[in-house]
């Protein structure tokens, strides 16, 4: 059994090179037996689970067989997905994991989580992230018609690249105190988020980081069931 973590794919029609390279990975793990974990932004904005669209509908179609020839698919939001529900999964029998979620693998336990959560140092963020994630102002957002929500993102989206200009390199990065708190029931902690792609040894532990998809590669990372804890690698995607 493989087991396969990606993150930061931010899939968008605007893209189809990061969209073919996903389609290529599904096509290539689908005979592995593969659990497929998806960490968070693998759609570079999400307005809700009854937007439809000719590429969208190429994706679905893919995992559905992808699905079909046994593997598992789990995906855990990120900021920019994190309206994607379970509805969305059901057309490929995936599974929606919580923001923060363990995996019990062989005798190690990962804690999974995408990695803003971690990023306590930007704390414009975090307040942000606190009423937008909101149940109930979540919840009036998806009521509204897919047009307005449409406006909305896009807004969302040009404050974000605005605000990501003046924000330095530091606060966007993790705070140590925090993936010391979250390794403490944890053996591996895996997130993605940060773009810095690497694995990091934290006295016995690994925080191994995920890369984005860029425009030819990504770095992703395979374990496979009873693998050691020290022979854990990035690996790169190249499409
Ligand atoms: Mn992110």
């Amino acid at each position: 059994m493989t087991y396969l973590f990606i993150s930061d794919l931010h899939l968008s029609p605007e893209h189809p090179r990061l969209v073919r390279g996903f389609l290529a990975l599904l096509e290539q793990y689908k005979n592995q037996n593969t659990q497929l974990y998806i960490l968070g932004d693998w759609f570079n904005a999400w307005i809700g689970d009854d937007y439809t669209a000719p590429w969208l509908d190429e994706i679905i179609h893919a995992l559905k067989d992808f699905s079909a020839a046994g593997n598992h698919i789990y995906f855990q939001v990120g900021n920019r997905d994190f309206a994607l529900g379970q509805k969305f999964l059901d057309k490929f029998n995936g599974q929606l994991l919580q923001d923060i979620d363990d995996l019990s693998l062989g005798k190690y336990t990962i804690r999974l989580e995408h990695g803003d959560l971690l990023c306590t140092d930007d704390v414009s963020y975090q307040k942000f992230r606190k009423i937008i994630r909101n149940p109930l102002l979540l919840g009036f957002l998806k009521s509204l018609p897919l047009g307005i929500r449409q406006k909305i993102a896009n807004g969302f989206r040009k404050k974000s690249a605005e605000t990501k200009q003046v924000k330095s390199y530091d606060i966007m990065d993790v705070n140590h105190t925090a993936v010391e708190a979250a390794l403490n029931n944890a053996d591996i902690l895996i997130h993605g988020h940060t773009h810095r792609p690497d694995i990091h040894q934290i006295q016995d532990k690994k925080r191994i980081v995920l890369g984005d998809w860029r425009e030819h590669e990504a770095q992703i990372l395979e374990i496979q069931l009873n693998q050691n804890i020290h022979s854990l690698k990035l690996k790169k995607w190249c499409y």
